[in-house]
């Protein structure tokens, strides 16, 4: 057998495949490849590294980093989560992008995103998104849409050919406005990102709705509708606090992390459900803690059950 013109012996090179299954040698450089150009590897060479160290191949490495090169991302709702994930999507390579709000940048923005308090204010989210993205991203491509996301909405024209959607919109509650993409992208076999919230000093940690493999954003509301029957809020002692919502810039920035992670948990394993299961997580500012709990598919969903595959 020969290597590089040197000729080896059966012992050393069953040695260096060894080497090469384990992801302890590779026998090129890793960040050369003509699937993408050299300037972008060189831009995420510290991602391609990471995943080189996680999936072991160079091969694998780069078609993970071409898929999100190539990938198509949506986003509704651009404020602090929304932004956040936007950044650090950006931030992994991904540059394609449609963004849709309704509204425009207001000065408190500024302690929970990463607008420009100099330059955004009073513009609309999306034009200040796409501000972002052109900062952050290599060779970007966007689309904007100025527009609120109602039960009337026509997803077809806002949606086409995404790969992937990202829901923080919070009007009029995102519960109604997941279902309203869930049930969409589950006819059109499109992930949704059902993105956390940050309400009532805690960092919720959102979930990926894959088509068939997860449970749907019905299947969430059947599971909570559930569990949380008997559950009651605790009265705030300040009363008539309508409109004083609280937000800190760390917690949103801890829920738009867990939602970029769990995207690229996505491209890394777009079929393996193990990559990204039913759940959901809190994460309480009081005492530290962070809670995850498993939901699982409901049977008899109305949107995936069984019956409708
Ligand atoms: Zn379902």
């Amino acid at each position: 057998m020969e290597r590089a013109g040197l000729v080896l012996d059966d012992e050393t090179e069953a040695f260096l495949s060894f080497l090469e299954t384990e992801g302890i040698v590779t026998v090129s450089d890793p960040l050369e490849t003509d699937q993408l150009s050299a300037a972008y590897m060189e831009q995420y060479k510290r991602q391609v590294y990471f995943l080189l160290d996680i999936l072991k191949s160079p091969a694998k490495a780069h078609e993970v980093q071409k898929r999100i090169f190539d990938a198509h991302i949506t986003v509704f709702g651009l404020g602090a989560i929304g932004s956040g994930i936007l950044q650090q999507l950006c931030m992994m390579g991904f540059r394609r992008f449609t963004l849709i709000d309704y509204a425009e940048v207001e000065e408190n923005d500024i302690a929970r995103t990463p607008y420009r308090i100099a330059m955004d204010v009073g513009m609309p989210k999306a034009e200040a998104a796409k501000a972002l993205v052109e900062d952050f991203a290599f060779d970007p491509q966007v689309e904007m849409h100025n527009v609120s996301l109602r039960t009337d909405t026509d997803l077809g024209e806002l949606v086409q050919g995404t790969s992937l959607i990202i829901n923080t919109t919070d009007q009029p509650y995102v519960g109604y406005t997941n279902i309203k993409l869930s049930r969409y992208a589950l006819q059109h076999s499109i992930p949704v990102l059902a993105a956390g919230g940050f309400d009532a000093h805690l960092a919720s940690l959102g979930e990926l709705l894959i088509p068939h493999l997860t449970p749907c954003a019905d299947c969430y509301a059947t599971f909570f509708h559930e569990s949380l029957k008997d559950w009651k809020p605790i009265p705030h002692p300040v009363k008539e606090r309508e409109g004083w919502f609280g937000g800190l810039g760390s917690l949103s920035t801890f829920s738009a992390s867990t939602a970029a992670l769990d995207i690229l948990g996505y491209f890394m394993n777009p079929e393996d459900r193990k990559a990204a299961p039913g759940g959901r997580g809190e994460f309480l500012f009081h005492d530290y803690s962070l809670d995850t709990f498993v939901v699982e598919r409901d049977k008899e969903c109305l949107s995936c059950g069984e019956g409708h595959k």
